[in-house]
């Protein structure tokens, strides 16, 4: 079967007053049936732009985006419709996506009519075991949105998204406006939710410890392309790129003891803007291994043999067998 989600070249330049802004440059990626896969960077690195445009909220500038093997990157809206229900979008704050005059039990309802796949008690009962499965109560289905807490209005756009059953679900910091002591029940929920249906997963965030939770494999962007790429666990255990192991330096470690106890590495400088990145390797400007040829070279991103699963990497400083210096080791700052 093909996979869920064949992102190929994704580009998306937005026109801006001073120049182009290139929000993402060049992002290829691939999720199997059932797979989680993390794409992780900072605010700023393209991340929410990708998911964006793999939902058809967005279009690509080039490049292209299949779902279930089928190319939807510019179809149009009506041929999509009958697609719409294999994607779809979790987002970061669920007041914006959640209509503040439906009932909950409308809003999860929608799209079971709009696909055709339930109405009326029908509808009723998949809304009741809807609720069930997200933790929330069948009393819940009158409520209003602003009756609700901010985790339980996560739970209903859950439950929605996944009222239909979608092979891809795309969640774009699910849990980041919630209360911190909230967020781990709404990260469990979709561990839980995944692991029972199996729908494959483009989870996008900044938060280290949940995308380790919830992802196989991690995508790491900067700059609007895609630096590094492996298992989680590898990624974990064994970070190549300078700036894949910056961003972890900064990660809380579960066991300070543990081998993956690292010195913290404080990158210098802002993110370089969009409108003009780089030349070069684009984290020339902030890496503390930068040589003169990284100012020049563009560092392809190459495959490294070995490994449980396919590991990706743009450095020049990474050899072909993989090895691969270490921004975090003690004498290098
Ligand atoms: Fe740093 Fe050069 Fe590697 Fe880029 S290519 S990450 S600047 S060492
Ligand atoms: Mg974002």
């Amino acid at each position: 079967p093909s996979p869920v989600l064949e992102v190929d070249g994704l580009t998306r330049h937005f026109p801006a007053a001073r120049g182009t802004v290139r929000a993402v440059d060049g992002v290829t990626l691939t999720i199997g049936r059932g797979e989680v896969v993390g794409l992780v960077g900072e605010s700023g690195s393209g991340k929410s732009t990708v998911g964006r445009c793999v939902v058809r909220l967005d279009e690509p500038t080039e490049g292209s985006v299949r779902i279930n093997g089928t190319d939807v990157t510019r179809m149009s809206r009506r041929a999509l419709r009958p697609l719409r229900k294999d994607f779809h979008l979790v987002f970061q704050d669920p007041s914006s996506s959640l209509d503040p005059r439906m009932t909950v039990g409308k809003i999860i309802a929608e799209p079971l009519k709009l696909h055709g796949i339930a109405k009326g008690d029908a509808a009723r009962a998949r809304v009741a075991q809807l609720l069930a499965q997200v933790g929330l109560r069948p009393e819940h289905a009158d409520r209003h949105p602003h009756e609700l807490s901010g985790g339980q209005r996560q739970r209903i756009s859950i439950a929605r998204a996944l009222s239909v059953d979608p092979d891809l679900l795309v969640a774009d910091e699910p849990t980041s406006a919630l209360d911190v002591s909230v967020q781990a029940s709404v990260l469990n929920l979709l561990a839980d939710l995944q692991r029972d249906r199996g729908f494959g997963c483009l989870f996008i965030t900044h938060d280290l410890a949940a995308v380790e939770f919830l992802a196989d494999r991690i995508a790491v962007m900067y700059l609007g392309q895609i630096v590094e790429q492996a298992p989680t666990a590898e990624l974990f255990a064994d970070p190549k790129h300078p700036y894949t192991q910056a961003l972890l330096s900064a990660a809380p470690v579960p066991d300070p003891g543990s081998q993956r106890s690292r010195e913290r590495v404080v990158l210098s400088g802002d993110l370089p803007s969009p409108l003009a990145p780089p030349s070069g390797c684009r984290f020339h400007t902030r890496c503390p291994l930068a040589v003169d040829r990284c100012r020049t070279e563009i560092p392809a991103l190459r495959t490294l043999p070995g490994g449980a699963g396919r590991r990706e990497v743009s450095c020049h400083l990474v050899g072909e067998d993989g090895t691969a210096p270490d921004v975090t080791a003690p004498d290098v700052s």
